[in-house]
């Protein structure tokens, strides 16, 4: 079995307004509760930790994010209209401690992975971030978490080649836009076309020493497993052998699958364990096995918690699976006109 590190805590719950809205506590309960079970039940207790969070401390979340926007953050956190900030994005009390321990939770999983305690994390934290730029929260997003998770390991462990891979139904544009001139993060985003944050597009490649190091495919909404599989199959095989990451970081969003009202896209639960072997085993041959899921988004609390326990389920296996690769004509038509040729042997 392979060592497991699992962040969550009922801290993560206490972001919440009393008014409905998709990104709430209620996403995470349940899933929580499965969580306490798996592992008191487990009986290699070698398999999985369950790893405390922290707050992530001013200094580091100064690392992706303005002294300005955090500042903001503050006022608007105290104000009785929760969504004087922005109109998806509520603020109340203990949104910014709650946003705080999201990321720093990652980052003690980045600490243990890199200490060789265990050989994968996965942060089941609230809010999410990858739609949070240096100046913006928006889309649910405060700080964001894995590009925070990213810089950390280059400032701490002088790491230069991280790759991200978003598969969050939506288009991680804060993980983009952090990113976007540099060739020490490859971000790798597949997300359903013509939906918020509606950036993402094939020409948005990166600039300067970036250029080439941004990859963005965005999908008809009514793509499933098979052009899925075979879009991130071909791809992540040629950029890992290309680029050869020291890490790899997953925006681990739940969204796209088919029983989520947000999107269109008809991801099945079990497809997300089939990524996962797809990452195992791209972790293992380039990383030694460093690979760290990061919760995004997923509304539909039964099949976030169902795609999520299919994704540690397959983290935990003891070999992995190496699923065929087929070509699907729409898939195929998609990656052949992708501008992406110019720079990688794909
Ligand atoms: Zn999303």
């Amino acid at each position: 079995m392979n060592k497991l590190g699992l962040v969550f805590d009922n801290r993560y719950l206490h972001h919440f307004i009393p008014t409905p809205t998709p990104e709430s506590p209620d996403r995470v309960r349940n899933l929580y509760q499965h969580l306490h079970l798996l592992l008191q039940q487990q009986k290699d207790t070698r398999s999985i930790s369950h790893i405390q969070p922290r707050e992530a401390t001013h200094d580091e979340i100064m690392m992706t994010h303005s002294a300005f926007y955090v500042e903001q953050l503050r006022e608007h956190a105290v104000k009785e209209d929760h969504y004087s900030y922005d109109r998806d994005t509520y603020l109340m009390d203990d949104s910014l401690p709650t946003a705080r321990l999201a990321a720093g939770g990652c980052l003690n999983l980045a600490d243990r992975i890199m200490a060789g305690e265990i050989d994968y994390g996965f942060a089941l934290v609230r809010p999410p971030g990858h739609h949070a730029t240096p100046g913006r929260g928006m889309g649910f997003c405060i700080f964001n978490n894995i590009a925070l998770t990213a810089e950390y390991l280059r400032r701490q462990y002088g790491l230069s080649r991280i790759l991200i891979l978003d598969f969050d139904v939506h288009h991680g544009n804060g993980t983009q836009e952090i990113f976007y001139d540099t060739n020490e993060v490859l971000f790798f985003s597949i997300h359903e076309k013509g939906i918020f944050p509606f950036s993402g597009t094939p020409e948005e490649l990166g600039d300067g020493e970036g250029l080439g190091y941004t990859v963005n495919i965005p999908v008809h909404p009514q793509f499933g497993d098979p052009e899925y599989t075979y879009l991130l199959g071909r791809m992540l095989q040629g950029l890992v052998e290309q680029y050869l990451p020291q890490f790899i970081l997953v925006s681990a969003g739940y969204d796209a699958h088919i029983d989520d009202s947000i999107s269109k896209t008809l991801l099945s639960t079990q497809w997300y364990g089939l990524i996962t072997h797809i990452l195992r085993q791209h972790a293992s041959e380039s990383c030694e096995n460093r690979l760290l899921y990061i919760m995004e988004g997923g509304y539909n609390a039964v099949s976030l918690e169902a795609s999520v326990v299919t994704s540690i389920d397959a983290l935990l296996q003891k070999e992995f699976l190496r699923p065929g690769i087929f070509p699907v004509p729409r898939a195929e038509k998609l990656l052949h006109d992708h501008p992406i040729h110019q720079y990688w042997a794909i």
